[in-house]
């Protein structure tokens, strides 16, 4: 690829994310985002497990007051759950709107990885840029947490599913009859709703543990779901994204039901502004009566809504699962890191906004 035209690209993108920025971001100015060291994107090549590994905590050594690298759990395969902490104070549990980005429940889809590992950079990298005093300002007033690769064994292996061996839904334990359970359909939701509902929860592909969409045996039965689900207990955020590829769109919850949740205006406000970023199509929820197909069971931003409350999104990024093109992914990083500062800046007003809600 010639550099001009890349640099070129680059310039048009900044551009319209300051444009975007100022539309959107009413309670602080304008910040236009600089590039960060071309050098990690020519070529581009994805981060396997242990590369991410080596950066976060190379990271870590040389940015010790903004940011934690810590495991939150373990793989079937011994592979560690890394959960990053950017804020400043790091160590420190303050009072502070959190938010969460998460990638790769499925393991063959590596971009998601790819944005947090960028933001992260982004962010450190910035900090002490006095000309995007923003940066500094997230940081200081935001606990901004990642787990980047919540399927590392998926991704080692480059599979849709993680790696355990499966018992068959009421099998023994000493027969193995496949491997691997989808993350994002394995988190606690009405389950029972499966058998209510064959055709709309898609039974035949969420029973069966060969089945690419395989559930596993009961709510939380992997390593991986558990290690969220508790991280999601003792922590506070307030805004979430799950990474997924492909397809340009954004969901929310209900997944189970296209009910509106209560909070339906603040979802709406919050993914149209993210779609005005990414340009996205947002799905919205049209309050209708059950359909009879083409609902979710058991995926991570249901659950993080239903407990926890958090204005959660899922975003399939990109046109491809996998795209190779180094210009692709950099401005899919790009997008999705002036989406990560808006909501940041979100997260300061949105439980005031929710009280306001509720109470009009
Ligand atoms: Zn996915």
């Amino acid at each position: 690829m010639k550099t001009s035209s890349l640099i070129l690209a680059k310039k048009g993108v900044i551009t319209w994310l300051s444009a975007v920025m100022f539309l959107l971001v009413p309670l602080s100015s304008a910040f236009s985002v600089p590039f960060p060291d071309q050098s990690a994107f020519e070529p581009y090549q994805y981060h396997t497990y242990q590369e991410l590994t080596d950066e976060l905590h190379s990271l870590q050594e040389n940015y010790s007051s903004l940011m934690t690298v810590s495991s939150i759990g373990k793989t079937y395969e011994g592979r560690d759950l890394w959960m990053v902490k950017l804020s400043d104070n790091v160590d420190q549990e303050e009072d502070e709107p959190g938010v969460l980005f998460m990638a790769a429940h499925h393991g063959n889809e590596w971009p998601g990885v790819e944005i947090c590992l960028f933001f992260i950079r982004y962010m450190l990298e910035n900090y002490q840029n006095t000309s995007l005093p923003e940066i500094k300002n997230i940081m200081n007033t935001t606990q901004i947490y990642l787990l980047p690769m919540v399927n590392p064994d998926g991704v080692t292996a480059d599979t849709r599913k993680n790696c355990a061996p499966n018992h068959g839904p009421y099998g023994k334990r000493s027969t193995v009859t496949s491997y691997g359970v989808n993350l994002n359909r394995n988190y606690g939701d009405p389950w029972f709703l499966a058998y209510l509902l064959p055709m709309r929860y898609s039974l035949p592909f969420i029973i069966p543990d060969s089945s690419f969409n395989y559930r596993g045996p009961y709510p939380f039965s992997e390593n991986e779901t558990k290690a969220v689900k508790v991280f999601a207990e003792t922590h506070e955020f307030s805004i979430s994204i799950s990474y997924h590829s492909y397809g340009e769109f954004i969901v929310y919850p209900w997944m189970h039901t296209t009910k509106q949740t209560p909070d339906e205006p603040l979802f709406r406000s919050v993914g149209e502004n993210i779609s005005l970023m990414n340009n996205y199509y947002l799905m919205i929820k049209k309050d209708r009566l059950i359909p009879l197909y083409g609902g979710t069971l058991g995926s991570s931003e249901n659950w993080l809504y239903r407990e926890k409350g958090s204005i959660s999104f899922t975003i399939e990024v990109g046109e491809e699962r996998r795209p190779m093109d180094p210009q692709v992914i950099y401005d899919l990083c790009m997008t999705q890191t002036a989406v990560h500062l808006y909501l940041c800046q979100r997260a300061q007003t949105i439980e005031a906004e929710k009280t306001m809600l509720h109470h009009s």
